[in-house]
């Protein structure tokens, strides 16, 4: 095909105004840092934002900025500062790019706006271990480098049902914050902010769940690629009315490109889901291989898991606990199998795709025989690519092209038989 035949990856309008929206965001934190009259709080992605914010605290989000790393290429050059400080390469790839840039001084943000200098200091760090152990690790080196708490919520692992026990726990981790939270940021905390913020976040979720959802119609109006660009708000302004008014926005371009028709595939095909991290270094790459061979990858974990539906502004503490509980991430196999099995079915998917990142583990579910029961048990095609979320030494791209077009091979005769 020349290149003028080529399909081309269709640009979401919506995409500028979150753009704006983000370097508001930014720009704010930035801010925020220089401000000593404010105070700033870093959170891991699926923390205790929420509770962070009732406080007044601007949230930064590292693992926001490892993903910014990742897209703009700059991890590979990164990590190795990291790695001469005893973080192994096998570990996570946010965290080894993130503290490599911080001793590097530089940061993708600094881009966005010249009055971003870099991240900004936090007066406080919250983890909850939801994810992963890397997480707190990742905030203790800051936290020694920067000489200020550290605190958390050290939540289950690999839990199938979850129940009142769990909940109860993790509910009173996070009350058990708040008087370090109340000194830190000297304000008062108010069970009625949180009940707003907590109200705000579950209409972001809400919200961001009915984007995702469009992607149930044929053809799909947005890709897993498109999505990774647009959860940006859902990951670190969840609670901000901002975030609710860009979806809203958003969910009406993609409801117009459904009732006319137009999806982000020409002449879609196939229909993937994808099982793991993104390759933040290869999204257009891997958007345009999917493109070229007429697939969509129409639905995935990782977007999913900024969608909290058990939030409830009038049980706020129990209800965080619930929703943070109930992640994918922290569930068994039996549990993301019927739930992977029920995205097979709302989004009539073909085949599964899973990445295998090497430096996440948490995130790759490929390594307990779960392709394998997926083909020999329920007949669902399966691929597995092994890469990185952003560490590209560890990626194929030849590999990569070979495998999907050999698996989209799969799927036609499948169609065809
Ligand atoms: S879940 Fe994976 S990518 Fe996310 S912080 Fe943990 S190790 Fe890193």
């Amino acid at each position: 095909m020349n290149d003028e035949r080529k399909p081309k990856i269709k640009r979401i309008a919506s995409t500028k105004s979150m753009g704006l929206l983000m370097r508001d965001y930014f720009v704010e934190l930035a801010e925020a840092a220089e401000d000593p009259g404010r105070k700033v709080a870093w959170c891991t992605s699926v923390g205790p934002a929420e509770l962070l914010r009732s406080f007044g605290f601007d949230v930064y989000f590292p693992e926001n900025h490892g993903a910014m790393l990742g897209s703009a290429r700059m991890a590979a050059d990164l990590i190795p500062r990291a790695n001469a400080l005893g973080y192994s390469p096998d570990i996570c790839s946010y965290l080894t790019s993130d503290v490599g840039a911080f001793l590097a001084g530089v940061s993708p943000m600094t881009k966005v706006d010249e009055r971003i200098k870099g991240v900004p200091g936090p007066d406080v760090l919250v983890f909850n271990t939801n994810q992963c152990r890397d997480v707190q690790d990742w905030f203790l080196w800051y936290g020694r480098h920067f000489d200020v708490p550290v605190i958390g919520v050290h939540s289950y692992a690999g839990i199938g049902d979850v129940r009142d026990l769990h909940v109860k726990s993790i509910a009173g981790q996070m009350e058990a914050l708040v008087p370090e939270l109340e000194r830190i940021s000297g304000t008062k905390f108010d069970i009625d902010r949180l009940r707003e913020v907590v109200g705000l976040s579950r209409r972001c979720s809400e919200l961001w769940k009915e984007v995702l959802d469009t992607a149930s119609a044929r053809p799909a109006p947005l890709t897993f690629f498109d999505g990774t660009i647009l959860m940006g708000p859902a990951v670190v302004l969840r609670g901000d009315s901002r975030a609710n008014e860009f979806y809203e926005t958003l969910i009406a371009e993609l409801r117009q490109r459904i009732d006319e028709g137009e999806g982000a595939v020409e002449d879609e095909a196939y229909r993937i889901y994808w099982e793991g991290m993104p390759i933040w270094g290869r999204l257009r790459a891997n958007a345009t291989l999917f493109l070229e061979n007429r697939a969509c990858v129409v639905a995935s974990t990782y977007c999913n898991s900024w969608i909290f539906q058990d939030l409830d502004p009038e049980d706020p503490f129990m209800s965080m606990a619930r929703a943070y509980t109930k992640l994918f991430i922290v569930r068994n196999d039996e549990f993301k199998e019927r739930y992977i099995d029920e995205m097979l079915d709302v989004f009539s998917v073909d085949g599964i795709l899973f990445h295998d990142a090497k430096t996440c583990p948490n995130n790759s579910n490929s390594r307990y025989g779960m392709p394998e029961r997926y083909v020999e048990d329920k007949g669902v095609p399966t691929l597995v690519i092994n890469g990185d979320l952003n560490d590209m030494r560890l990626v194929s791209d030849e590999q990569m092209v070979t495998n999907v077009e050999a698996f989209i091979e799969q799927l036609a005769e499948r169609k065809d038989a």
